[in-house]
This record gives C-alpha cells, structure tokens and sequence, in this order.
C-alpha cells in the first residue's frame, strides 16, 4: 500500500482524472481505477455513476473490492453494448446454447447405447424398436459380454477390498 502510494501521488487515478478532482492517498477508487485504463471508470461511471460506485466499495470488504469492481466493469461494458438485455442477454443466449448441447449430448449417448447393445449382441434385432426400453440393453449387455467382463470383476475385487485379499488368493489358488 505505501509504495503503490507514491505512484499515485504523480498521475491521479481514472476515476480523479475523469472527474476532474484531486486524487488523495486515501481515494477509494484509486486501486482498482489506474490511469492506464481509463475506459473502465468512464463505462462504470456512465451506467451506475461514480457516487453509487463509492458507496457500494464502501460497504464491500476491501479484499472483496477488486471483484466488486471488475464485476461493475463487466456490467457497465456489457450494458453499453446492449443497454435492454446487459449480462442478462449473453447468459441466456448461453443458457439456450447449454440446453440444445445437453440435448445433442443425450441423443448421441442413446446412439452410442444402441450400437453398443448391437454390436454385443452380434444379433439383427430390430434396434428402433428397443430405442425406450434401456434396461433390455443393458440386460443383454451382460449376458453377452459374460466373457468380457467377468474376468475384469475378478481381477478388481483384490484392489477394492484390500482387507480380504488373502481370502482372495486363497479362492484362486483353490479355483
Ligand atoms: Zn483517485
């Protein structure tokens, strides 16, 4: 804080500068506004206005004054660009995005289900008939992939239950 001070002592602030005002050692705005980025008061400034931009740091916590700031910031830019909608209007055309891609997502996993279940079975079975029963699938996932599986139970059971792997010796050497 002292040698950060003493820059400030030369250049005022943006927020000093923009409003035309002497820049103090204890100006509020002066850690979070540096005059290399003026924009950024000028557009927090235009939409929520330098005395609500004090009094909202003040009541903030100073070390959660930086994130209060940059989340004016970000307000104030977006508002700029979409004075109706704001924030609000690139997280709801996100919003729509995440709910199509879950949709893609879930289709494409019953995809990958029904060509897992086809290529298991080795069989001709009418797929798109089965397309709302997914228990049947997976039903006949085990009973076909008996021989795939199996031995990869077997061989994990030692690692998950290190307590009996003993016992677990025992019922190899014994089978
Ligand atoms: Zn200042």
């Amino acid at each position: 804080m002292a040698s950060s001070s003493s820059s400030y002592t030369n250049s005022p602030c943006a927020a000093c500068k923009f409003l035309r005002r002497k820049c103090m050692p204890d100006c509020i705005f002066a850690p979070y506004f540096p005059p290399e980025e003026p924009q950024k008061f000028a557009n927090v400034h235009k939409i929520f206005g330098a005395s609500n931009v004090s009094k909202l740091l003040n009541e903030v916590l100073p070390h959660q004054r930086e994130d209060a700031v940059n989340s004016l910031a970000y307000e104030a830019e977006a508002r700029m660009k979409d004075p109706v909608y704001g924030c609000v209007g690139a997280i709801s055309v996100l919003q729509r995005q995440v709910i199509r891609l879950q949709k893609e997502l879930d289709a494409t996993n019953a995809d990958l289900i029904r060509y897992a279940a086809s290529s298991c079975n080795n069989l001709e079975i009418p797929i798109a008939s089965q397309s709302g029963r997914t228990r049947t699938n997976s039903n006949t996932g085990h009973g076909g992939g008996s021989l795939g599986q199996n031995p990869g139970l077997y061989f994990s059971s030692p690692w998950n239950r290190s307590d009996s792997y003993g016992g677990d010796r025992n019922e190899r050497g014994g089978g």
